[in-house]
């Protein structure tokens, strides 16, 4: 996502950069170049003009031109108003102590379910007593799915009976209640696979009964300015506060994205990045801002490994970090996602990287396999390996005896590398990722 548009708006910026001083001209060019970025990656029409009015205007204006650097000053006039035009500050659903009910509608296929579940699991982490709501009342297997997730997050599930009514509903969650308190209700409704009158009629019924504190429209980055179109809809005839938007992660030219908070007038609060149910991220503006024109994300980079419980623990002893440091290493980075995109997320690595980049994540899958079929004692003592040892380890992990050697070498450079770190005083004596 905002791949395209983020290295077109980069290479447009890094020219401005270039000169210390900047014309009228120089800048009005810069800007028609932006404008076609911003529709080439689906951004809304006047989304677009938008933007580059409110940035022409500031970066035209005496503050910046004829400055010395000015072209630094009109990447972050940009960075700025993208920004704004994300929504400016995060926002997050209103959360009382008790009776939060968040009801979420959709179109099927943009993620609803899943989105239900991820809430849950987000919110039951934070230590909210969730209970999850099935209240699509014509498709079984809809609620099914979300029972499976509620058994996965570990919260109950509440199920609506085929063809019942809201009012019943709205009872029997009463009476559910009055058994096991719960203080957050996520409802997961029905949705079809493109909007439909009697649907619309259905949700607002409910909605009139649940009296939900959020109304949250889950919508798909992937279909791009139709998901706004959608959004739209379901304002005029639902009422929302605000958007989920799913699927971030896909290769989307990120147009909804951006485009979401002129259109609809609501916040997105929330991003899916994964299909796992720990793939929910609050949005953050100026992260993804960063992200877009190439200035890192380490903030969220930090978070992940916070959520991974990450201890990049360097050993006391350069000497004694041993394979199997080594193995427990690389087993705590992966759990963080895949490293493609935990390197773009480090400022100026998204520029470095070719677009085609992808670390090989096989490969890292090969070296666990290795190390995994060595012995423990092994593992700590690198230099028992002997020839013999390779053979034997190469056939349990179903390599050549080459792809050892190489694994060694790569470890004894490593240990170099520590020793060296650390005289330079990084990580000390076990320095942990900060908490
Ligand atoms: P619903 O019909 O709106 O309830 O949609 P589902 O929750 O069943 O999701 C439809 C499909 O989209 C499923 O295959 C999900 O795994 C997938 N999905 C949902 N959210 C995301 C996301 O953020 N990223 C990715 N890659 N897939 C997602």
């Amino acid at each position: 996502m905002f791949e395209s548009l983020g290295n077109r708006l980069q290479d447009i910026l890094d020219n401005l950069r270039k000169s210390s001083t900047l014309t009228e001209a120089q800048v009005k060019a810069a800007m028609r170049e932006i404008r076609m970025a911003l529709l080439e990656a689906d951004v809304n029409f006047g989304v677009a003009k938008d933007f580059v009015a409110r940035v022409s205007e500031k970066a035209v204006g005496q503050e910046v031109l004829g400055n010395l650097q000015a072209g630094q000053q009109v990447v972050k006039v940009v960075h700025d108003e993208l920004i704004e035009t994300l929504g400016g500050k995060a926002q997050q659903p209103n959360l009382k102590n008790e009776g939060n009910v968040f009801f979420l509608v959709g179109l099927q296929g943009a993620g609803k379910t899943t989105s239900a579940g991820k809430l849950a699991s987000h919110y039951k982490s934070k230590g909210r007593r969730v209970l999850l709501v099935a209240a699509d009342t014509q498709r079984p297997a809809a609620r099914e799915q979300l029972r499976t997730l509620g058994q996965q997050v570990g919260v109950p599930v509440l199920e609506v009976a085929d063809h019942e009514d809201p009012v019943t509903t709205r009872t029997r969650l009463a009476e559910h209640l009055q058994k096991d308190y719960r203080d957050l209700i996520i409802v997961d409704t029905a949705g079809r696979l493109q909007i439909d009158e009697a649907l619309m009629d259905q949700l607002a019924d409910l909605k009139g009964a649940l009296s939900p504190t959020e109304t949250l429209l889950v919508v798909d980055a992937m279909t791009g300015q139709e998901a706004l179109n959608v959004a739209q809809t379901f304002e005029s005839r639902i009422g929302l506060s605000g958007l989920i938007m799913t699927k971030l992660d896909g290769d989307a030219r990120g147009g909804a994205a951006l485009s979401a908070r002129f259109v609809t007038g609501k916040p997105i609060y929330f991003a899916g990045v994964s299909e796992k149910l720990s793939g929910l991220e609050p949005f953050y503006p100026d992260r993804i801002a960063g992200r877009i024109l190439g200035m890192g994300d380490v903030l969220s980079l930090i978070e992940r490994a916070q959520q991974a419980e990450i201890e990049a623990t360097l050993p006391k002893k350069p000497g004694e970090f041993d394979l199997e440091d080594l193995l427990t290493q690389l087993r705590q980075i992966r759990k963080m996602g895949p490293l493609g995109d935990l390197l773009k997320m480090i400022p100026g690595m998204s520029r470095m990287l070719p677009s085609e980049f992808n670390v090989d994540e096989k490969q890292i899958q090969r070296i666990d396999a290795m190390i995994s079929s060595m012995t423990l004692k092994e593992r700590r003592n690198p230099k028992i390996i002997d020839g013999k040892r390779r053979k034997r380890i190469a056939q349990g992990s179903g390599v050549q005896v080459q792809d050892i050697n190489r694994l060694l070498k790569m470890h004894e450079q490593m240990k170099e590398m520590m020793k060296v770190m650390q005289k330079m005083g990084m990580g000390g004596k076990g320095g942990k990722m900060p908490k």
